[in-house]
């Protein structure tokens, strides 16, 4: 899609439902600003003068990629949001936005749960404790979906039949599943925006809450905020921090002279170079990542790392 202005895709983009798992959706309720508040703001500090020196998409880039987050504030962002409540616990401690969630005191709990389909169903990682490692086979995946359907009529009937009995509605609610979808306001400014985004669209997120960010990210910021999102890219999603390890490790590798003339150097190269950064590093964590950095910039080849 393209826009000729911020007020026309605000128009074209405003109420509609951009589908999400199952039956979730993210829509975008209302926006205040565009890429010129940002620059609006910036200009502030700088005073006269500063628009012959940097268009805005210069001055846009340079804020992001210096870290000056005000101007970033001068935008905000509304939407309605259908979640369901595993996500939904991860996305509330996000404490920099404004929040009204349906309530299932006031109201009947939503009737939709978040389904997983049999090729969906992940194995435990191995060495991310927190996060999935492959696809799980397709029959197991068939069984486990038939068993999470017959939980969730199960759960549900259960529900209604305590609500018909005369239970108070948030007591009656207690025993619904985590794949109960939620609806809620979520009001944010563009800085936190990003930073929401940036951890929750990461390899390391949930894959269920990464779908939530990329569709915020991809079909509402970008059309919004365009020289922002192609800054955030740059600068954030694509960028690599380097730490005092990485540099160190990255220098002395380079330094050292290779046996052979290979496009990659090698683990050995690291391990028999007695590099104390590296081969006395006490946590294996730090040296993974540095590692995975290595393989990203093309200095080792790729390992073979589970997915995440
Ligand atoms: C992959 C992943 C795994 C996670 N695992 C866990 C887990 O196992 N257990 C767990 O409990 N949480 C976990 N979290 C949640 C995480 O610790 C944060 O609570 C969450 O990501 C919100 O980040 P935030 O505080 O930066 O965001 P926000 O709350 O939006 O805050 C944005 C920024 O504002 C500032 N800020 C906000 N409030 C305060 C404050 N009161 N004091 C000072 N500064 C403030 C901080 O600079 C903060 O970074 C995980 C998050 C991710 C992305």
């Amino acid at each position: 899609m393209t826009f000729s202005s911020n007020a026309q895709a605000i128009e074209q983009l405003k109420w509609r439902k951009f589908p999400v798992l199952n039956d979730g959706f993210v829509c975008l309720v209302d926006c205040m600003g565009d890429d010129s508040a940002v620059v609006q703001a910036a200009r502030v500090s700088y005073g006269e003068g500063t628009r012959q020196r940097s268009d805005d998409r210069t001055l846009i880039r340079y804020l992001l990629r210096h870290r000056h987050t005000t101007p970033f504030e001068m935008a905000e962002l509304k939407f309605l949001i259908r979640v369901p409540m595993d996500c939904w616990r991860q996305w509330i401690r996000h404490r920099t936005a404004s929040v009204n969630e349906y309530s299932t005191r006031y109201s009947v709990a939503i009737d939709s749960m978040q389904e997983t389909a049999p090729h969906e169903w992940r194995t435990q990682a191995v060495q991310n404790r927190q996060g999935s490692g492959v696809e799980l086979p397709p029959d197991l995946g068939e069984r486990l979906t038939a068993e999470e359907h017959h939980f969730q009529l199960q759960a549900r009937q259960l529900y209604m039949q305590r609500l018909e009995a005369g239970v108070a509605r948030e007591q009656a609610r207690k025993d619904l599943p985590l794949s109960t979808f939620t609806e809620a306001y979520w009001k944010i400014d563009l800085h936190n925006l990003l930073h929401f985004l940036a951890l929750r669209s990461d390899e390391h997120a949930q894959a269920e809450i990464r779908a939530y960010a990329r569709t915020i990210g991809e079909q509402i910021v970008s059309q919004l905020f365009p020289m922002v999102w192609e800054a955030f890219g740059d600068y954030r999603v694509r960028a690599l921090q380097l730490t005092a390890l990485d540099v160190g490790v990255i220098q002395r590798l380079v330094a050292r002279p290779r046996a052979t003339e290979a496009i990659h150097w090698t683990e050995t190269d690291f391990l028999d170079s007695q590099d104390p950064s590296w081969a006395g590093l006490p946590r294996s964590r730090e040296r993974d990542e540095c590692r995975r950095k290595l393989e990203q910039l093309g200095m080792l080849p790729p390992h073979a790392m589970e997915t995440v």
